[in-house]
């Protein structure tokens, strides 16, 4: 297999730019833990940098302004934006709403494309997705929101939740049931649904491990929300009826390249910490530098780093090569794997940092709340783990005979065979 990280010189400017820009003005900013209106106005002239420099929503296709460079370089624009919380806000790459521009840049018709997807690429609206119900959530076959067929278009009654940003969402990618006697995978449909929409009620924001208070703009809302006969034209079907399961799985593959590498950006950061306390921190005759244990702490640390971001860029380089589809085990075993590495460094860095790492003096117990919930959503990890050898066992078959390929007395039985001239002394 040959795959290389290189990238071309301007790519280096860029991430070059970016690393000075996140520990320069982002890193700080998030300091500031600013509520959202604040947060909105005092980013705004940092995001227009982010737009100027060509880096906004670098993600997206080229003929939207993005990047076009491939998601081996997103990812390693990534994993700088994701030192810092407020990194993705200012870069046009938080989700849920850079998902959503994803799929509507691929799905949108021209109406869609003026009414939402130009103003959330602008910045001008935010939006949500709901996919997962109170009692479906792993398993989105067992979705129970419906979208059924009324004079002049659909009716959308269901009840969703978590649905992230929702409460601050102009409008909602919403996955509902359209073919109940369609099979599993071939039952549900994508509708844009305003959220002033008559019959949308955002019921709650769920309070969350997530949540400190008062809550700053970086902190996202995970929302309940109730529809009731909400009416849709058929201008509000996303794509085809029936692909919205095709649809999200476009959407989460290499969204979860991105995320995994935020999680690496954000563990370097968690194991810089534990790095920097290790040298001065004088316990019991020496620093924690001089403890084995702390020693093996930041040893397993930066090797499981560099294991997990070799493992991303690999699944990056699989999805510029194959697409989404063919990176499928790729993008399963980073998904577990990267969540299990961020919270495992950030918990060794609270462990050595004591009193101080538990306090919200330093970033690392919000850091390690978030990190909490990275094993669960995209997907919980042991789903990813169940794909991941799904799609592993797939290359192999039982042996004939029952008999183990590596069965010793069989292999040397079949040996004996092929060199019987040998053995025999026939040459
Ligand atoms: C911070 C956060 C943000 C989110 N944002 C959104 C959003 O914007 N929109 C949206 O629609 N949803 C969102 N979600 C929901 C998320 O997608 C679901 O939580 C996730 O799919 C799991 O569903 P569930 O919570 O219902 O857990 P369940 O489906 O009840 O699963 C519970 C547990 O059961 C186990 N399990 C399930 N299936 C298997 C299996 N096959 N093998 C082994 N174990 C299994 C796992 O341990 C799993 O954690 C968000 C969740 C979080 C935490």
């Amino acid at each position: 297999m040959s795959w290389s990280f290189e990238t071309d010189p301007e790519t280096e400017a860029d991430l070059a730019w970016i690393r000075q820009f996140i520990e320069g003005k982002a890193i700080p900013l998030e300091a500031l833990n600013l509520p959202v209106a604040e947060f909105d106005r005092v980013a705004a002239p940092l995001i227009k940098e982010v737009r100027a420099r060509g880096l906004w929503a670098a993600h997206l296709g080229p003929e939207h302004g993005g990047s076009g460079r491939g998601q081996l370089h997103l990812a390693l624009m990534n994993e700088i934006v994701g030192r810092s919380r407020v990194g993705p806000l200012l870069f046009g790459t938080a989700p849920p709403d850079s998902g959503n521009l994803e799929l509507l840049a691929l799905h949108a018709t021209p109406a869609q494309r003026e009414r939402y997807f130009q103003p959330l690429l602008d910045g001008a609206v935010r939006s949500a997705v709901a996919m997962t119900e109170p009692e479906a959530g792993a398993d989105p076959t067992l979705l129970t929101t419906r979208l059924d067929r009324c004079d002049g278009g659909w009716v959308l009654n269901g009840h969703k939740w978590f649905a992230t940003n929702a409460s601050l969402a102009d409008f909602m990618l919403v996955m509902a049931v359209s073919d109940p006697a369609a099979a599993p995978r071939d039952r549900a449909t994508v509708v844009i649904v305003d959220r002033d929409q008559p019959g949308v009620d955002v019921r709650r924001d769920i309070p969350s491990m997530e949540d400190p208070e008062p809550r700053p703009a970086q902190i996202e809302n995970h929302c309940e929300v109730v529809f009731t006969n909400v009416r849709l034209p058929d201008g509000a079907v996303l794509g085809e009826p029936g692909r919205g399961f095709a649809m999200m799985q476009e959407r989460l593959g290499p969204a979860r390249v991105h995320h995994c590498m935020r999680w690496i950006g954000q563990a370097q950061r968690a194991l810089d910490m534990l790095c920097e306390r290790a040298t001065y921190r004088y316990s019991h005759g020496s620093t924690l530098a001089d403890k084995q244990t702390v020693q093996n702490w930041i040893a397993d640390s930066a090797a499981e780093i560099a294991a997990a971001r070799l493992l991303t860029l690999q699944a990056a380089w699989r999805i510029d090569q194959a697409g989404s589809r063919g990176a499928r085990a790729e993008i399963a075993l980073i998904k577990f794997y990267g969540a299990t590495v961020l919270h495992d460094v950030i918990d060794r860095a609270i462990q050595a940092h004591g009193s101080l790492g538990y306090s919200s003096d330093l970033p690392l117990e919000a850091m390690y709340r978030r990190a909490r919930a990275a094993r669960i959503y995209d997907g919980p990890d042991e789903v990813h783990r169940q794909s991941a050898a799904r799609l592993i066992l797939r290359g192999y078959a039982p042996p004939p005979g029952g008999v183990p390929t590596e069965h010793l007395p069989s292999r040397r039985r079949a040996a004996e065979s092929l060199f019987a001239d040998w053995l025999e002394g026939r040459t």
